[in-house]
């Protein structure tokens, strides 16, 4: 590391956030934090107990009557504070998640502002909260609805965007009136940290906000699911421990919202715009390293234009420069961890035992977890690559002659998160978009993130909406009052 990067790596605070105090685990372990671009120990971090994890409920279902209870206004202009001190330290932010995540610095820059836009995006819902009055159809009664704050929420979150994941759960959780645990991945733990810091200085009630990391989230959590005190589960990450989660929260009835893996399709009609089909599929394809929920896993390419969009794709990704994401000029940064290499290359030598061609990449490199941007022609449903998540810079590529045979074969996975589609014909792309089974689509372009649109996926990707409207949603109930109107 450099001096540089140590200083700031050094600055950040490395115990939990509990009650309005750091300090350190009930029992003193701490847990290693690498860099996966040089597999160079970076920090260690206090290692949670279930002891700590209920200490952070305990100070949140304390903090909950009197936020819940603050003036709207109050915390819109918290969480606006906020999201002028996230722009403000972007340099910082954007650091961190590059030296423990290994995405290159651009698109670490990126995230912070995403991240950072649900913070101001839920200070303007916060004012927002709407209730209803009305006459009852019986003429002798009116309704009264209102929105309440659910009540302590526990945020767990995934390595792979350690800011925006967090800041599109906690800003609606903070804006509706709910106060917090917040559990980043055990990969990723400096950046969720540093952005604690911020919440501190902006001046949020102690245990409004908690932050607890873990090497062992299943004995951490297990114990808050549980308890009575909690009322929600806002979970990112995989479907495995989705269902798990699920599962062990039915015994509290806890509300739920849940974002897990995808297989997304991305369609190439023969009408589209191939030039910007290309720059979509790269973008949904390779950003992030592929690891993305978001990520087109399965390219399918109608025959007419399959050789142009694939020689187009190649030279493309032969362009990118593979390498430190702190280094400058470079496109793509390593994957997380080894797990993650061992993943990608079986997924790659098992679509190639089986026929298929590799015709860019295909290889991994050290010193930390690398692997080359890689396209892959010639890919039947039927093998391994198209039905696991590939988080990694591999596009699969398919050939299709038919709408009905593409909806079809984009429909065939278990997931529901998100589509994309290219066509010039706009009768198409509705069509289409309607007979996607998916909770978003991507029309034209291949990044659907925005603050303000629902983000959310169905069948096994999960239930639930982050971000828009509905955002702020999923951490309020509606109470309803019968009023005698004799
Ligand atoms: P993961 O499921 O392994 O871990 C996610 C989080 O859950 C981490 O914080 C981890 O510590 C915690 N966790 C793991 N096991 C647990 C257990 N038994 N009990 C409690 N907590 C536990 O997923 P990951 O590898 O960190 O992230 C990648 C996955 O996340 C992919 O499947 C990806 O598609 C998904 N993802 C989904 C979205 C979305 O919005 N739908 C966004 C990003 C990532």
């Amino acid at each position: 590391m450099l001096p540089s990067e140590r200083e700031v790596v050094d600055a950040v605070a490395k115990d939990l956030y509990i009650g309005g105090k750091w300090r350190k685990s009930s029992d003193s372990k701490r847990f290693r934090v690498e860099d996966p671009s040089t597999k160079e120990v970076i920090a260690e971090v206090a290692d949670a107990t279930p002891d700590d994890a209920l200490a952070a409920l305990e100070a949140a279902a304390d903090a909950q009557r009197s936020w819940g209870r603050t003036a709207p206004r109050v915390r819109a202009e918290l969480l606006r504070r906020a999201f002028e001190l996230t722009l403000q330290r972007q340099e910082e932010l954007a650091l961190l998640m590059t030296l423990e995540m290994g995405k290159p610095l651009a698109e670490s820059r990126g995230e912070v502002l995403y991240a950072a836009e649900f913070l101001r995006w839920f200070s303007e819902e916060a004012v927002r909260i709407k209730g209803d009055y009305y006459m009852g159809p019986e003429g002798s009664m009116k309704i009264l609805t209102q929105r309440q704050p659910v009540g302590p929420s526990y945020l767990i979150t995934p390595w792979n965007f350690p800011l925006a994941m967090a800041t599109r759960k906690l800003g609606p959780a903070l804006a509706a009136g709910c106060t917090a645990i917040v559990k980043p991945a055990e990969l990723t733990p400096l950046t969720m940290a540093a952005f604690f810091e911020i919440l501190i200085e902006v001046g949020l009630p102690d245990g409004v906000v908690n932050l607890i990391h873990t090497s062992d989230p299943a004995a951490v959590t297990k114990p808050l699911l549980s308890d009575r005190r909690l009322r929600k589960l806002s979970f990112t990450g995989s479907t495995e421990v989705g269902r798990l989660l699920m599962a062990q929260a039915s015994n509290n009835l806890l509300r739920l919202s849940m974002e897990l893996g995808g297989n997304a399709p991305l369609i190439v009609f023969d009408d589209a715009d191939i030039e910007k089909a290309v720059q979509g599929a790269a973008l949904a394809k390779l950003r992030n390293t592929g690891e993305a929920c978001t990520s087109a896993n399965r390219i399918f390419v109608q025959r007419g234009v399959a050789e142009e969009f694939s020689e187009a794709l190649k030279s493309r990704f032969e362009s990118l420069k593979v390498g430190r994401g702190t280094e400058e000029g470079v496109d793509v940064g390593p994957l997380v961890e080894q797990a993650a290499v061992d993943k990608v290359s079986r997924l790659v030598a098992d679509a190639r035992e089986r026929g298929a061609k590799i015709v860019a990449g295909g290889g991994s490199f050290g010193p930390g977890y690398f692997f080359e941007p890689t396209i892959v022609l010639g890919v039947d449903p039927s093998f391994a690559i198209a039905n696991e998540e590939i988080f990694g810079p591999v596009a699969a590529l398919y050939v299709f002659d038919e709408e009905q045979e593409v909806v079809d074969m984009a429909n065939s996975t278990p997931y529901g998160l998100v589509a994309y589609l290219f066509t010039e014909n706009l009768n198409r792309a509705l069509r289409v978009v309607e007979r996607l089974e998916t909770g978003m689509v991507g029309v034209n372009q291949g990044l659907v993130s925005n603050a303000a649109g629902p983000f959310g996926g169905v069948k096994q990707s999960g239930f639930g909406r982050e971000g828009g409207f509905e955002g702020i949603e999923e951490y309020l109930y509606v109470k309803y009052a019968a009023i005698n109107a004799a």
